[in-house]
């Protein structure tokens, strides 16, 4: 299946991940809102909200709670979006909840050194 974060998923194209296990893999978005900006994925390929099981659905808003805080601790976020697209609002074709971190000002960081500060 031609989809990028399947290819994420097994290997095929990198990304900076921050955590990851039998179901769901969170990662840094190449693209960020602002500094930290997480996805959070099924490792089956599923569309949208309308077609993820609760199980894993209730998993990945789970992690979102564990990834939010690391933020606010590790990058000093002051608070947190969560934002999950679908239909024509949608650019990837992959169920992903966005945890998109907040600043009070604007601080300018490459992706690598987002990364060393999360995961130091
Ligand atoms: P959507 O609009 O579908 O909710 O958001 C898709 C997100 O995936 C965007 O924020 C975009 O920056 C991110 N994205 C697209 N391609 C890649 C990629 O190859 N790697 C990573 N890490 N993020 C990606
Ligand atoms: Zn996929």
């Amino acid at each position: 299946m031609n989809c990028i974060f399947c290819k994420i998923i097994n290997g095929e194209i990198p990304s900076y991940k921050l955590y990851e296990d039998d179901e769901i893999l969170a990662f840094l978005d190449i693209n960020p809102v602002s500094p930290g900006h997480t996805l959070i994925i099924p490792k089956e390929h599923t569309l949208d909200v309308t077609t993820i099981d609760n199980e894993t659905l209730i998993k990945i808003f789970d992690k979102a709670r564990d990834i939010a805080p690391l933020l606010i601790d590790k990058m000093g976020a002051t608070g947190f979006t969560l934002t999950q697209n679908n239909g024509s609002v949608q650019e990837v074709k992959h169920f992903h909840l966005h945890v998109m971190p907040k600043y009070n000002k604007k601080i300018k960081i490459s992706i690598e050194d987002v990364y060393k500060k999360i995961t130091n």
